[in-house]
């Protein structure tokens, strides 16, 4: 145990109960069990807790669709989803529903603190009716023609022709994709929260709780903080699958008010069972000795709600505030957005059907550094990866020593291994470090440089050629294979968090279970050694192949929700703001493009310019000592630290330039837009070398 334990709390995002797990979800869910898994060994107490997400309109049109209760729909859903999750070892102290009567509780408190403050206020608002479905329709169930372009069967809130944005009631023609029908604009009353007033505590708690990554704080600061915030419209009128709210009968809680509820609901759920409260985590104070720390795991896509609602709704209501929301990016396959026709659009239960998930798992842990950054799944890569790693340099040291010590066991004292044991045992403290921070690419990083010593250790003792030896060589084989096995299982206590089941097989091959991470310092010596079994698969292209082919929209069985009719699958569904908002550049030739030299470049070094708001000052190398100062306009977008050694492109042949700070010997260039947020760096799959040319 550690001498000051820990007490975590850790959610993740609740899946919707519309939709099937995928593999892009799984980067979060993963990426949290590591992390707790992680606290756990540790000797900490960390739950990780969460729910399905269940109410709002695509639930109760689904449900009607298919002819069933939401509530029968929502049961089958959960069940999937625990058997997805439990597939790829992701393991929950508890996982409840919003749809439960904790949540219901829950919700009433922080509406009548909400309430109490004054901060609830209520007004008509003006909507698209479907007087045949006899529901309000959300804009994605609208379609008509674009009042700017005219352009026909356009979705109710931006035409995908000429970028407009407009209400769904300014559609010309509109339909609904529900019935058929043509919407009657209608005035409900909705209630509102209001956050303005809580501007000055959410601008305090943004830029100084240390709970958001700095990237994310200057976001919000640059782009809601600070101006008036608006109104959050909390409520749905009737009908609509949800809590009806209990001072305001006809009105529903919408989806996103008691979603993160949720989070509380299945504490109480869980502490229930236990004979404890959801208090001790969520009340200031708490009545514990030590302060209750709570970490929420989110994609940067619903970022706004767990840095401004939540906050304000937790504040309002005199809760704990999270410690940590801990914000990644999004998975692509191979470079490119997951899609259903290439067959990159992988459901977790496809992946089951023909691979084993420690692969994914161990993948994931080598991408994930702990930031907003997207994660690439470069399948070629994946496999060689899994194979040159877990398979070649892990599992083999295991496979090609231990039955030299099946039937003597391990030596009595551990022998003289030349520090190796002792090294990696020092970088224990580094490698929590990484694991701690959620940069999980850095832990992998430095375990598998211990098993890459450990390897050479074995190449160099050659215990084969001992084992033809005479009884001196047998001793000296006996040593060997107990240094190489105690290298390994040493290993196998920094990767238990990633690699749960190779970390249980391997307490049953020498040394008994791996609970602690303690165990990393102390050889096992005198133990028997079980009879070798394979401990991983190699990761076969063959296989790869039936995932992709399994996830072609021909082949796979793909639940068809409420979705509106979008043609194929060919049909984008990114907005055309971008493109609009900023129109294509004149015509130019291949001869206008090849006078621009564009390279591959490493990031060597990175530092902020204090005169400069907007630069950092970039050291980018083009292979071998070619090496260029850039200044770059990504300051309050890219945390310094976490450029070093990332790929980007330059435009290596541009004049160099004299500004204020230094010279500028080129352009790193990133993607942005006319009006839009954020500057995006451009990365090239992995493969890519500094120097390459881009053509
Ligand atoms: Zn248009």
């Amino acid at each position: 145990m550690p001498d000051h334990p820990r007490r975590i709390l850790v959610t993740s995002a609740l899946p919707y109960a519309n939709g099937q797990i995928h593999l892009g979800h799984l980067v979060e869910y993963i990426q949290t069990d590591i992390f707790v898994r992680f606290q756990k060994l540790r000797g900490h107490q960390a739950v990780y807790l969460c729910a399905d997400d269940t109410h709002g309109t695509a639930i109760m049109i689904r449900a009607r669709a298919e002819g069933r209760s939401e509530r029968d729909l929502i049961a089958a859903m959960r069940a999937d989803h625990l058997a997805d999750f439990a597939g790829f070892q992701v393991e929950f102290d508890h996982y409840g529903s919003t749809d439960s009567e904790a949540n219901r509780q829950r919700c009433g408190e922080i509406w009548g603190s909400l309430r109490q403050k004054g901060l609830v206020v209520s007004r008509d608002v003006k909507q698209l009716f479907d007087p045949k479905a006899g529901v309000f329709l959300a804009d994605r169930f609208v379609r008509g023609t674009c009042p700017r372009c005219k352009v026909a069967d356009q979705y109710g809130d931006a035409c995908e022709k000429c970028g407009a944005t407009y209400s769904p009631a300014d559609l010309i023609d509109p339909v609904s994709t529900l019935s058929g029908a043509t919407p009657e604009v209608r005035s409900a009353e909705h209630l509102f929260v209001q956050l303005e007033p809580m501007q000055e505590f959410l601008r305090e708690w943004t830029r100084n709780s240390g709970a958001l990554d700095p990237r994310i704080a200057n976001y919000l600061t640059g782009h809601f903080l600070g101006e008036p915030l608006r109104d959050w419209d909390v409520s749905r009128p009737a009908p609509y699958f949800g809590f009806e709210i209990p001072d305001a009968p006809g009105h529903y809680w919408y989806v996103w008010f008691d979603a993160p509820v949720g989070y509380i609901a299945a504490t109480d759920e869980w502490s229930a069972a236990r004979g404890g409260s959801w208090k001790d985590w969520w009340h200031r104070g708490g009545g514990n000795a030590t302060a209750a720390e709570i970490h929420h795991f989110i994609g940067k896509d619903i970022t706004y709600f767990h840095t401004l609602f939540w906050p304000a709704m937790l504040e309002a209501a005199g809760l704990v505030l999270p410690t940590k929301v801990r914000i990644h990016g999004f998975l692509t396959v191979n470079g490119e957005k997951m899609s259903k026709s290439r067959g990159t659009f992988v459901l977790a239960r496809t992946y089951l059907d023909h691979l084993d998930p420690a692969a994914l798992r161990y993948y994931y842990a080598s991408k994930l550094a702990g930031d907003i950054d997207d994660i690439d799944l470069n399948l070629d890569d994946f496999a060689a990866k899994v194979n040159s790693d877990v398979v070649g340099k892990v599992v083999n040291l295991a496979s090609r020593t231990a039955r030299w010590l099946e039937a003597t066991g391990l030596a009595e004292a551990y022998p003289e291994d030349g520090g190796l044991f002792a090294q990696a045992a020092s970088d224990g403290a580094e490698i929590a470090a990484a694991y701690d921070d959620c940069d999980f690419a850095r832990a992998m990083r430095i375990v598998m440089a211990a098993a890459d010593r450990a390897n050479a250790y074995v190449d160099a003792e050659q215990p084969w050629k001992l084992a033809k030896g005479g009884p001196e060589a047998a001793i000296k084989l006996r040593d060997v294979a107990t240094v190489a096995l105690n290298l390994y299982r040493q290993i196998v206590v920094y990767l238990a968090p990633v690699l749960p089941v190779l970390a249980a097989e391997t307490g049953a091959l020498v040394g008994g279970p791996i609970r602690s991470w303690d165990e990393s310092g102390r050889p096992v010596v005198g133990m028997p050694v079980a009879p070798f079994k394979p401990l991983a698969k190699r990761v076969e292209s063959a296989h790869i192949e039936a995932v992709v082919a399994a996830s072609q929209p021909t082949n796979s069985a793909l639940p068809t929700t409420s979705t509106p009719p979008t043609g194929a699958n060919t049909v984008s569904t990114d907005s055309a703001e971008p493109l609009a908002a900023e129109p294509l550049a004149p015509q130019c030739t291949i001869d206008d493009f090849t006078k621009v030299d564009l390279r591959v470049a490493r990031i060597l070094a990175a530092e902020e310019v204090p005169e400069a708001k907007k630069l950092l000052k970039l050291t980018v190398s083009l292979g071998g000592d070619q090496q260029r100062t850039v200044f770059a306009g990504i300051k309050g977008f890219h945390d310094p630290a976490a450029l070093v050694g990332r790929l980007v492109v330059v435009v290596a042949n541009l004049a160099p330039r004299q500004m204020k700070f230094g010279l500028s010997e080129g352009m790193v260039v990133a993607a942005s837009g006319a009006g839009a947020t954020g500057v995006y760096l451009l990365s090239p799959d992995s493969g890519a070398l500094p120097g390459m040319r881009l053509r």
